[in-house]
């Protein structure tokens, strides 16, 4: 049987320019503490632009 990991869980990246949720990834805790900002392409904005972690 598998192993709840409690250090993982998913998040929303979100673009800043249109604010569109165009991302979920599963985040590991323990390795990015921090806020995730990742650069990304918006469908949206048809460009790429650094989406930010927001809570689910
Ligand atoms: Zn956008």
């Amino acid at each position: 049987m598998a192993k709840k990991n409690e250090n993982r869980s998913d998040i929303t990246l979100k673009c800043p320019k249109c604010n569109s949720l165009n991302y979920r990834t599963p985040k590991n805790k323990h390795n990015d503490p921090e806020r995730m900002e990742l650069n990304k392409f918006c469908p949206k904005c048809r460009c790429h632009t650094v989406h930010k972690e927001t809570k689910n």
